[in-house]
């Protein structure tokens, strides 16, 4: 049985403690629910996983831009800070949905040119996933109950019976560019599912505030 960990007290001791910038507040509360995925080892087998979420912030000639706050390579969930979320523009990475193909090498070089902060971590090689999904917040986990179905070799049969549409499979592609716009066209054709299950992988849910996505 997984846990649930939020406590309200301690996601209000987050926003306080952040810039009065409503961004920064939001990134505030997606590191503690970060970090309280990162603390349950059943969530994140083998350190695995990653969170986003997608803000309004302004340039250095105070233009509004989208930026994706998806978790940077190296920084391990459960003691996050708000550095190992780094910031990358979001619309290049969704121009990046109408190619056909993206190595690997071009990905990173991208991700890291979009980056708002130059001296930011590599920002996860998950990053297109969260991008390309629409909800403003997005958790990743490997979590062992949905590793256990996922491995199923009737995964999509037993998911339909135990969340009824809810959850929809995604077939095994290894992560990148490929799979991230594989899940984003099944998540197009099911939009009212709360989550993905990729197989022989793992879990995405997402929502519209970090708490939604982390409860899913
Ligand atoms: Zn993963």
């Amino acid at each position: 049985m997984v846990l649930n960990r939020w406590d309200d007290n301690e996601a209000k001791k987050f926003i306080d403690a952040a810039w009065e910038d409503l961004a920064d507040r939001e990134l505030a509360l997606r590191v503690y629910t970060s970090q309280i995925i990162g603390q349950d080892l059943n969530l994140v087998l083998h350190g695995g996983g990653n969170t986003s979420c997608k803000l309004k912030r302004r340039d250095i000639f105070d233009n509004e831009i989208d930026v994706l706050h998806v978790k940077g390579t190296g920084w391990d969930l459960g003691v996050i800070k708000t550095l190992g979320l780094p910031g990358v523009r979001l619309s290049p990475l969704l121009e990046l949905r109408q190619l056909d193909a993206l190595s690997d090498e071009e990905m990173v070089n991208l991700q890291r040119a979009n980056l708002l902060d130059s001296t930011s971590p590599n920002p996860s090689v998950e990053t297109l996933l969260h991008a390309f999904l629409p909800h403003t917040f997005v958790d990743h986990t490997h979590a062992s109950a949905m590793l256990f179905l996922a491995n199923l070799p009737n995964v999509e049969a037993v998911v339909n019976e135990i969340f009824g549409g809810w959850l929809v499979c995604v077939p095994f592609i290894m992560p990148g560019f490929e799979l991230a716009k594989a899940a984003a066209e099944i998540y197009d054709s099911n939009p009212g599912v709360e989550g993905l299950i990729l197989i022989n992988h793992g879990h995405f849910a997402f929502g519209d505030s970090s708490k939604e996505s982390y409860d899913r």
